[in-house]
């Protein structure tokens, strides 16, 4: 199976966006690694923390200290058994701000929130499978002619060779492990699942990757917004 990551084409895109995820846990600061982090593209764009008792704690983004971070945590994982990982810095719900311009077919947002317009959705959607959408909850005036949503993207597929950047060990107290990007990714997918076209990796959650189904239909159907790196799997 051929594997690509997914790139912006910033040369395409003329659109401007002013988005704040509504939930987040906060990032650490850690007493043992004596690391301040918080994870980027952990992001539930379809899980809620409304019903939390105290739902105000994760609208701010914030570094605290590790029992008060681990506190908030445990009630995300009491409310949602199902989700997969919750580091420091992990996202939940809609995005909400502005956006101006002319949004290209998809877009990359703050990294790895992945956007897509409705028109395209509807017609990716009519030949391959694809994931859920969250709707963004724009404060715009003007009304944008074709709607953007957000991709709901699934956890699948792990990246095999990360460069580690410090001690290989997680970090005892806070599970941190330093790790970057190769040069030369190779990711590792299960057994397929013919259902998953877009995804990110369960370990380096910032790289989004398309199979080759995916990238076909985006060049068939003559869409605009991204750019494709072809990454070894196995
Ligand atoms: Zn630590």
């Amino acid at each position: 199976m051929r594997l690509y990551k997914i790139l912006p084409d910033w040369e395409q895109n003329n659109f401007q966006l002013d988005l704040k995820r509504q939930w987040s846990l906060p990032g650490v600061n850690c007493p043992t690694c004596k690391s301040q982090w918080a994870n980027a593209g952990t992001i539930y764009a379809a899980t809620s923390l409304e019903g939390l008792s105290n739902s105000s704690h994760y609208t701010e983004p914030r570094n605290v200290p590790l029992d008060e971070y681990l506190e908030l945590m445990d009630e995300v994982r009491s409310a949602n058994p199902d989700l997969l990982h919750l580091p420091p810095g992990a996202e939940f719900g809609q995005l909400v701000g502005a956006m101006r311009g002319q949004c290209t077919d998809l877009a990359i947002y703050s990294i790895a929130s992945l956007l897509i317009s409705l028109g395209a959705y509807k017609k990716l959607s009519a030949i391959l499978e694809m994931p859920g959408t969250v709707a963004i909850n724009c404060r715009n005036r003007e009304v944008l002619i074709d709607p953007v949503l957000e991709l709901d993207l699934p956890f699948f597929g792990r990246l095999t060779n990360p460069t580690i950047t410090g001690s290989p060990d997680p970090c005892a107290s806070c599970g941190r492990v330093g790790i970057s990007l190769p040069n030369n990714p190779v990711v590792e997918v299960p057994e397929r699942d013919a259902a998953i076209n877009l995804f990110r990796l369960i370990n380096f959650p910032t790289i989004v990757v398309a199979t080759q189904e995916f990238v076909e239909a985006y060049m068939n159907l003559g869409l605009s917004g991204l750019k494709f790196s072809e990454v070894v799997s196995v």
